[in-house]
């Protein structure tokens, strides 16, 4: 009999004591909206901007309802306005092209590297079609930051980073989120940090800040921000930004806080288990494991696995032989989208684009996530399993 694995790939930790106390708290007290607090009283949603600001070294903070909505904001914010062109990765997931959409603008994709990367001479290449361009850290992989915006800086090119997959990860030590214009994270329960849904969005920048909180839905409370610009940064922003109702609120902000103080040790926990699994699937043949850079701190809260230039059907078959076998691998090859796994020509809102370079690669991600409820016995086992049914699968095909 081969060896089965019987966890859950969808089953997170539960939350940690002082966030469950903090959330009775606020429950107890009833003040769940961000801007209803007691006199003298600092809110949670405003502890946790101004914490997280202070996390990762930026100026502002806005705690908004999700990911998708702090991307949304940022295009907004940076004044991305109906019918104009922004450049993202073709790797990525649909919140990614969706808040390209939800402003009305039109998403240009650029191409993946085999390191599973944005391709900066694709990016190079494109420049002159956009102004803005969404950088998404899909599944936590970093490009070359500094060779990024050093393209970005001279074709006068906005960055805003998508961090849903690298809170808690740098470049050369610079936390992900902060070399753009933007940094925004998300805080639903498969990311680094769990609130059911939330977001964050940083900025150095006072005026994307100001029209960010108004846009977010702070009516004239804005002062009640700690993490935000000083008044003045609101002058005019305050009379010419629409509100799009998406704040966060003190619950989920109150069991976020205690989350981040443990962010850390946390992504410690998730490497060691990454580097089980990337152990033990090395020198596999048929298969490549993604190598990070030096210069790279990375969150290994997922791993993928690179079976380039496979038939489908044989990829198809690894896919159904480790299912069989209690370990579930997501293929971005189908033609058809597939729960969260998606490709950007799955995107038909957006005009259709050639990536024939794209294709190749996309056609042999197979991706798996690691949660922190698996030990590290649980990550060997898991190794092997998908050793044994690759080597089987590629001996069988060659
Ligand atoms: C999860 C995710 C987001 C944002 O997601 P929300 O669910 O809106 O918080 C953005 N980009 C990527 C790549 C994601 O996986």
């Amino acid at each position: 009999m081969s060896e089965k694995f019987t966890g859950s790939f969808t089953q997170q930790e539960a939350l940690p004591e002082a966030a469950i106390e903090a959330a009775l708290n606020v429950m107890r007290h009833g003040r769940l909206h961000r801007y209803n607090v007691a006199e003298g009283e600092l809110g949670e949603t405003a502890l946790l901007e101004q914490e997280f600001a202070a996390q990762v070294g930026a100026k502002y903070c806005l705690a908004v309802a999700s990911g998708g909505y702090a991307m949304a904001t940022a295009l907004r914010a940076v004044g991305v306005k109906h019918g104009d062109r922004v450049l993202t990765n073709a790797f990525t997931l649909a919140p990614v092209p969706g808040s390209i959409a939800s402003v009305g603008a039109e998403p240009v994709f650029v191409d993946v590297t085999e390191n599973l990367t944005i391709d900066l001479e694709d990016l190079a290449a494109k420049a002159d079609q956009a102004k803005v361009l969404m950088l998404s850290h899909m599944r936590g992989h970093l490009c070359d930051m500094d060779r990024l915006m050093q393209i970005c800086d001279n074709a006068g090119i906005i960055v805003i980073e998508d961090c849903a997959h690298t809170m808690g990860a740098a470049w050369n030590g610079v936390p992900s989120g902060r070399q753009g214009s933007v940094g925004c994270y998300s805080c639903q329960t498969y990311k680094h940090v769990n609130s059911g849904e939330g977001g964050l969005f940083v900025t150095d920048d006072a005026e994307i800040a100001a029209r960010a909180i108004m846009l977010s839905g702070s009516y004239m409370l804005f002062e009640r921000h700690l993490a935000a610009p000083p008044a003045e940064a609101f002058e005019q922003v305050k009379f010419e930004t629409p509100n799009i109702s998406g704040r966060m609120d003190n619950l989920r902000a109150a069991i976020l806080r205690p989350q981040l103080r443990d962010l850390e040790t946390q992504v410690a926990r998730w490497n060691a288990r990454y580097q089980v699994i990337e152990a033990g699937l090395r020198d596999t043949p048929g298969l490549t494991v993604v190598e990070r850079p030096e210069a790279e701190t990375y969150v290994g809260s997922s791993i993928q696995l690179l079976l380039l230039d496979w038939a489908a059907d044989a990829l198809q078959e690894v896919i159904a032989r480790c299912a069989a076998r209690g370990v579930e691998l997501k293929w971005f090859g189908p033609p058809e989208p597939v729960a969260f796994t998606s490709r950007y020509d799955s995107w038909r809102y957006a005009k259709a684009q050639s990536l024939p370079k794209s294709d190749r690669i996309l056609a042999g991600i197979v991706d798996m996530r690691v949660p922190l409820t698996f030990s590290l016995e649980d990550c060997a086992q898991i190794a092997r399993i998908i050793q044994a049914e690759v080597s089987a699968v590629f001996q069988a095909a060659s």
